[in-house]
């Protein structure tokens, strides 16, 4: 073998050509390493067709840098030398081939990072510029601010990244955020595209053999495994999307419906996250579409917000408030995940979709996570750190950085506030106004207290009653709390009746 100058470790999230830690190599001196290992495919149990995603794309990105004519060495999971852990196999490539250099580009998981950190060798570490706002300008950003809000920081990004601004620095539209129109629910009748699928090719064959080996104990469906693992196929999804979906984004970002897990949702995170698609470019794609006037300002704006408002605002979350803040609990949560979110097995309509399109795809869309599953872990007092596991492990796109912020922060307030300004929690109504969920579910949403009132009836007004010490002084919660207060003491009484017996059947290990 050829002595190593450099060698250089991608992990699993980090397939992209353009990875700072890629720069500069050489194609005859310095290695690749890329490394299958049990302790990340297990440490939750993720979900089979995400740890086939990443192993699949890894497998495929690993030729196609041999193509390029770089060296590579693939460590797969079931080969016998594999230590079973990222820092074990660093270790152990570094006295097989004693580089003089160990190159890494920045993890995106903390427990991660600090065990490399901690492995005994000098690693040099290179800023991911995959991300339009650095950990460290954003812990600038933060620097002094009481209260940080992601409206403003995204702000800052329109700014620097120059997309959807007039000539002089203005919002185009005249305004820097059209969320109010993006409310909608599905008009009855309107259909959205057909999921693009991707067939699996020898590869993704004997990767999902693998899994199907090694990880037969994990929640989920391993046949429906549909998504792309290459850079050209990610590119393909996306392409779709701008053609067939986007147009409708911004309307029907809000809306759910019964059998449809997808909508008008791009279906592109788990390939942005692992590396497979370029923000910059999604960014660029999306405001051409709308200067070409292919897609009106509303879905345009509301794309960009996400990929570089909330995106970058919960990584910078995450890097700048870890690790203390995977520990958050504001409201004292101690009650187990139910097992039906395992399974599914619940008789509510829309928690039944929700987890089982998720463990079906390994995908339920933006507000199905905010405002159904995670909604009801808010109001049922779900432990924090149990609900962030479910979702780490659940779904095809959920690496830390991105998760836990979600999670933790937006859905359970469990960071008091710090990510955003009141908790999200909401009655079954909500539920209603924006799915036909309700319409086909035993339970009664215009119900609250008899036994087949929906169960987020009464857990939203427990819920509120229970934290009433933390959340009635919050500005924003207070036409809550006046129609709360609004009500006789026995509605009171009898709601929080209804809420403690659901609660008790949770204790008792019953679904409902
Ligand atoms: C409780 C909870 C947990 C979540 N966990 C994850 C996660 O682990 N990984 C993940 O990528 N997203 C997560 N999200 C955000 C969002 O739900 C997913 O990004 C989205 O559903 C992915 O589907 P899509 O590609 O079809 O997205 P679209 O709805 O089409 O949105 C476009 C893109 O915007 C980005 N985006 C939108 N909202 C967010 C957000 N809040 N945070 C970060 N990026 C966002 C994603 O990259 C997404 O692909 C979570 C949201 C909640 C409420
Ligand atoms: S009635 Fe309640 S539980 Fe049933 S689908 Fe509607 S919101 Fe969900």
């Amino acid at each position: 073998m050829n002595k190593t100058h450099r060698l250089c470790l991608v992990l699993g999230d980090q397939l992209s050509f353009d990875l700072p830690s890629l720069k500069g190599l050489d194609a005859e001196q310095d290695t690749i390493l890329l490394v299958e290992v049990m302790e990340e495919a297990s440490h939750v149990p993720h979900h089979p067709q995400k740890i086939a995603l990443i192993f699949s794309a890894m497998r495929h990105f690993a030729e196609a840098l041999k193509q390029l004519g770089l060296r590579v060495q693939y460590v797969t999971l079931d080969d016998p030398h594999n230590s079973g852990s990222v820092p074990g196999e660093l270790r152990r490539w570094q006295s097989l081939l004693h580089p003089v250099e160990l190159h890494l580009t920045e993890c995106g998981d903390w427990r991660l990072e600090q065990s490399l950190k901690d492995c005994g060798l000098a690693i040099h570490w290179h800023s991911d510029s995959r991300f339009l706002c650095t950990r460290a300008e954003f812990s600038s950003w933060a620097k002094d601010k009481k209260q940080l809000r992601m409206e403003f920081f995204y702000r800052e990004m329109r700014r620097k990244s120059g997309l959807l601004l007039n000539g002089d620095g203005s919002p185009v539209g005249g305004a820097w955020n059209f969320d109010a129109e993006n409310r909608k629910a599905l008009p009855k009748g309107l259909r959205a595209p057909s999921p693009m699928r991707f067939s699996a090719d020898a590869m993704t064959q004997h990767v999902l053999e693998l899994v199907a080996k090694n990880f037969s104990g994990h929640y989920g469906a391993l046949d429906n495994f549909d998504y792309p693992v290459t850079h050209d196929d990610a590119q393909a999804l996306w392409d779709y999307f701008l053609d067939w979906g986007l147009a409708a984004f911004g309307d029907y970002q809000d809306a759910m419906a019964s059998d449809e897990p997808f909508l008008f949702h791009a279906r592109i995170s788990a390939a942005l996250n692992i590396g497979l698609l370029d923000l910059r470019k999604l960014c660029n794609d999306v405001e051409a579409a709308y200067w070409a006037h292919r897609i009106p300002l509303n879905a345009a704006e509301g794309f960009i917000r996400q990929l570089i408002g909330w995106r970058e605002y919960v990584r910078g979350v995450y890097w700048l408030k870890m690790p203390d803040y995977a520990y958050g609990n504001l409201f004292g949560n101690s009650r187990p995940l139910p097992e039906f979110y395992w399974t599914g097995d619940t008789r509510m309509n829309c928690m039944g979709q929700a987890i089982d399109q998720s463990l079906k795809h390994a995908y339920a869309h933006h507000i199905q996570r905010l405002m159904v599953t995670g909604n009801f872990a808010l109001l049922a007092g779900i432990a924090p750190t149990r609900i962030c596991d479910w979702y780490l492990a659940i779904y095809m796109d959920a690496f830390d950085w991105v998760e836990l912020p979600n999670t933790l922060g937006m859905v359970m307030h469990a960071d008091g506030g710090y990510l955003g300004s009141k908790p999200y929690c909401a009655s079954g109504q909500y539920i209603k106004r924006m799915s036909d969920y309700c319409r086909n579910c035993v339970y009664k949403v215009s119900e609250s207290t008899t036994d087949d009132a929906c169960p987020f009836n009464s857990l939203y007004w427990h819920f509120l009653m229970r934290h009433a010490d933390l959340l009635r002084g919050n500005q924003r919660m207070g036409m809550v709390y006046k129609n709360l207060d609004r009500m006789t003491e026995s509605k009171q009484q009898a709601l929080w009746d209804r809420g403690q017996k659901l609660l008790a059947k949770l204790d008792a290990g019953e679904s409902f």
